[in-house]
């Protein structure tokens, strides 16, 4: 079948939730992707902020071979030595005290919209609180996702949502103090909207939240489900803001191509959960553990961190100069390998000719690009990348 054919085929049987671009992707190597008609493109996606650590790693598909060997899934009515060992490296690395592991970012949000409300309700007994969501952000496409999810167009055919949610501005403290009241249970935010745009919030911004959260006695949630492991240059984006949440989300590079993800919370909030409140029958089974226990012996042996704040300065040093030299490049935003290149252009048409000519790319909003690639990225994928774009630019 050609590339035409397996195209015709997946509009014809899939749901068409999705406009995807007209290749079909088989095989991976390194920081390279290639599709069924052998064509080579330089992956600066990684499947949306997920393959942090290069296809065909050859250690993380041996740690997955030798445990699906062993045991692909017991169900959470029994305990598994994989899991104990992620539920470490994710408590260890993020500051908090207790995980949930899940099967996706959208379930991280269920469950951390969960464990707000049951918080809350632990301490008056009352069961209509609020939850404050930020304008502009994403966090998933499950109702409760998308209740605290700051775009019309996503939610309006879906309603009614989860109750409760007011929406404030982002990077905009008193916005938020506008819709604090004695029944906010929780404010909830990406510290880099990714989806929205590539907004990173203001270090100030983050500071007052805490204060305000810790004066009303409100929960503070980070979505790190895109800006985190290792994507802005520390494990978690909140340790670059000195900011620390009482709830963190995260998942897309956890499993770094196994789905997985995990809500965690420090003691005093975790506990609020017990037995009966919540479950799931994949989640932090044997299979996805093990990707997760490999992504944290990787990320350690390689000093992805390190390697991440390098690279993420050549990359923003690299994008800024587009800004200087066309016209129609804005800004960039971003931090560490997570960047967006503003344009006073819609981006989608230069995502094309970039898929065209060898690059993948993705966007964020209407004119932003946004560049996640493999955190394992060097500084010659990085000139790769611009020569490509470089190209694309200055036929505009
Ligand atoms: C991708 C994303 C989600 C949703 O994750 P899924 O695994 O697609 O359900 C939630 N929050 C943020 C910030 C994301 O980027």
């Amino acid at each position: 079948m050609t590339t035409h054919d397996y195209i015709e085929e997946a509009e014809q049987r899939l749901i068409h939730t999705y406009n995807r671009y007209q290749i079909v992707l088989e095989k991976g190597e390194g920081v390279y992707l290639y599709d069924i008609d052998g064509k080579k493109y330089l992956d600066f996606a990684s499947g949306i902020a997920v393959f942090a650590l290069g296809y065909g790693n050859t250690e993380y598909n041996d740690a997955l071979k030798a445990q699906i060997d062993k045991l692909l899934h017991t169900s959470n009515l029994y305990y598994n030595v994989p899991a104990i060992e992620a539920a470490k490296h994710i408590t260890e690395s993020s500051g908090m005290d207790r995980v949930f592991f899940t099967n996706s970012g959208t379930e991280a949000i269920e469950g951390a919209i969960k464990l707000a409300r049951k918080y809350a309700y632990l301490k008056d007994g009352t069961t209509d609180h609020e939850i404050i969501a930020m304008n502009h952000s994403f966090h998933g496409r499950s109702l409760g996702a998308l209740s605290v999810t700051g775009n019309v167009k996503y939610q309006e055919a879906f309603k009614p949502l989860i109750g409760g949610v007011k929406f404030a501005d982002f990077n905009d403290l008193e916005s938020i103090k506008a819709k604090v009241t004695d029944k906010t249970c929780a404010v909830i935010m990406e510290p880099i909207q990714g989806e929205g745009g590539l907004y990173p919030a203001k270090k100030e911004f983050l500071e007052g939240v805490k204060r305000l959260c810790e004066e009303r006695e409100i929960l503070l949630i980070f979505d790190e489900v895109q800006c985190g492991m290792g994507r802005t240059g520390s494990m978690y984006a909140w340790q670059q803001y000195g900011v620390k949440p009482d709830i963190i989300t995260m998942a897309k590079a956890l499993g770094c191509g196994v789905p997985v993800g995990a809500f965690a919370a420090r003691e005093s909030v975790a506990t609020a959960l017990v037995p009966g409140d919540h479950g799931t029958t994949y989640g932090g089974n044997p299979f996805a553990c093990a990707a997760v226990n490999e992504v944290f012996r990787q990320y350690k042996q390689r000093h992805i961190t390190e390697h991440v704040k390098k690279m993420g300065t050549y990359l923003q040093g690299s994008l800024s100069r587009f800004v200087e030299k066309y016209e129609f490049v804005r800004e960039v935003r971003g931090m560490g390998l997570m960047q967006g290149l503003e344009l006073t252009i819609p981006a989608g048409d230069i995502i094309l000719k970039a898929l065209d000519a060898g690059l993948i790319v993705i966007s964020a909003g209407q004119n932003v690009i946004r560049f996640v690639p493999p955190l394992i990225i060097e500084e010659e994928h990085v000139d790769e990348m611009a020569a490509v774009l470089d190209g694309i630019f200055a036929k505009l």
